[in-house]
């Protein structure tokens, strides 16, 4: 779990030292670091089994979860500099609305659980 007061207080901290356009800048790095290991995970997943294959894809999974870990840690920082309140308020009405996408499509296509 994460220790939100923490967080808070270490973000703060970055945005004095750095900048919102550097917290910015890192957010588009990192997005881009984790988009860059997804398309490498799919890509070594598709290859013939082998023991040098797997290994590579044992590699990238412990990227994807360290960029991963990176992009939720920019986007939680986005949100608290553009405004925690609204994205929530955007989250849940987005939430909502796939629930509904979600659930006509398990209706529609007879998907059991
Ligand atoms: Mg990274």
């Amino acid at each position: 779990m994460i220790d939100e007061e923490k967080f808070n207080k270490v973000y703060d901290k970055f945005t004095r030292a750095f900048g919102k356009e550097s917290e910015m800048r890192m957010c588009i790095e990192e997005m881009s670091e984790l988009t860059k290991e997804l398309c490498k995970f799919m890509r070594y997943s598709r290859n013939d089994k082998s023991d040098e294959n797997d290994k590579k894809l044992e590699d990238i999974k412990k990227n994807i979860i360290e960029e991963t870990a990176d992009v939720i840690i920019c986007a939680s920082q986005i949100k608290r500099l553009f405004g925690d309140d609204e994205v929530e308020k955007v989250m849940n009405y987005k939430i909502e609305r796939g629930e509904k996408i979600v659930d006509d499509f398990i209706s529609k296509h007879k998907i059991g659980d």
